[in-house]
């Protein structure tokens, strides 16, 4: 099986695994507990911390551990939106192509009475900081951007944005959980306030992950209970997934140079070798994207049919999102981009990691030329397209 799917999650490092089985067998003890047991599993839990803030120029006491990146997202959006509220600011700027976590929880907020303005993700799958600076408004409290789109990989001029929003007083929040450990990240100079991260995204385990927090910005709790995360985060601390993200993040960051060099070399590889397939198109500007991100869409098929018949000839990847995957609706990011529905519906998502080889490269684009070839023969919309019935798009 060649696994082409990284952007869904990545496997574990074995440094990650390593950390993970020891601190289970040997530092069980509860971080909250006072005797030496406890204590030994405190200084494991801080000791992350200062990993994790040394990995994305924080501070350690700017690190908040939560479960993934759904609540890291939940927890930031309404930490903002709470904050504002007492400052009667009820408006928010976002993107049209971010997560759910982060376009469900704002369709929560606009039932609650905040306004939300989507700014537009252009066909390059870039949003545009003019445009997000023109969206502030006087009761703006938060502009929450992603730092990498999970579906065409594109990265977002976050720098730029959280200069912007700098310059105005208002909160930038950015979910970082695609670009982290892929591509150099830094709070301080990309002008974050406030960041979130998932460990199953850069090699460490899954539900776990972190919200940065800039030092004077007080976080809303989402879970009520414990004094835990200096009381921002009840329940007792996942200490060996904290540590084996600690240690994934690390060697992700270390290693980030070189992997992402090669990575892109493959990535190049890969899109040249799909584009020679009539009638498709790449989703999303070719060098401003992840280094492992491929995204397609092929005219005349559709999405779901193609990932079944790769699984077939050994090759896992997604349509979209996993977390899309299963409904019928097109992706809500390609139709940000403007990919209009029946384009969208031929969709494919190739996420390529550290272990992906060359010879990986080949035979992804030997079978998917394969079986774009077999849908189409198939397909009476591509029967259509080819008479002329329908007009071509792509
Ligand atoms: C995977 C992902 C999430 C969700 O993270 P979990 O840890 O799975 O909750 C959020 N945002 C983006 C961009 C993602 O890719």
């Amino acid at each position: 099986m060649i696994y082409a799917d990284n952007a869904a999650t990545t496997k574990m490092s074995p440094a990650a695994i390593n950390i993970m089985v020891s601190m289970m067998n040997e530092v069980y003890g509860n971080p909250s507990s006072l005797y030496s047991t406890g204590q030994r599993a405190k200084e494991a839990l801080e000791q992350a911390r200062a990993q994790v803030a040394a990995a994305i120029g924080a501070q350690p006491d700017e690190i908040y551990f939560t479960s993934g990146g759904s609540e890291a997202d939940n927890q930031a959006i309404y930490t903002a939106a709470a904050l504002g509220k007492k400052a009667g600011k009820m408006h928010i700027v976002s993107s049209a192509f971010e997560h759910h976590a982060v376009l469900h929880t704002l369709k929560r907020l606009e039932k609650e009475g905040f306004r939300v303005t989507l700014v537009d993700v252009h066909e390059d799958g870039l949003v545009r900081p003019d445009e997000v600076e023109a969206a502030i408004q006087p009761d703006t409290c938060l502009v929450t951007i992603m730092y990498a789109n999970n579906e065409i990989g594109t990265i977002q001029p976050v720098r730029a944005i959280g200069e912007i929003c700098r310059s105005r007083g208002v909160l930038f929040h950015t979910d970082a959980v695609q670009a982290l450990g892929h591509i150099p990240v830094n709070v301080k100079t990309d002008n974050i306030d406030m960041l979130s991260a998932s460990a199953h995204k850069f090699h460490g385990p899954k539900g776990v992950g972190f919200l940065y927090a800039k030092k004077g910005v007080r976080l809303q709790n989402l879970i009520e209970g414990g004094a835990q995360e200096r009381g921002k985060r009840a329940g007792t601390e996942n200490v060996a997934g904290i540590a084996a993200m600690a240690a994934a993040l690390s060697e992700a960051v270390a290693r980030l140079p070189e992997n992402a060099a090669r990575v892109r070399l493959l990535r190049d590889r890969l899109i040249e070798g799909l584009k020679k397939i009539p009638h498709c198109a790449l989703n999303g500007d070719a060098a401003k994207r992840l280094p492992g991100n491929v995204s397609f869409c092929f005219e005349g098929i559709e999405g779901e049919a193609l990932l079944l018949m790769l699984d077939d000839l050994g090759v896992e990847a997604s349509s979209g999102s996993a977390c899309t995957s299963g409904s019928l609706d097109p992706s809500h990011v390609l139709l940000a981009i403007g990919r209009v529905h029946d384009v969208a519906h031929g969709s494919l998502r190739l996420s390529l990691g550290e272990e992906t080889t060359e010879k990986d490269v080949d035979e992804i684009i030997s079978a998917v030329t394969q079986v774009v070839e077999r849908l189409r023969s198939f397909s009476p919309v591509w029967r259509d397209l080819c008479a002329g019935k329908r007009q071509f798009i792509l």
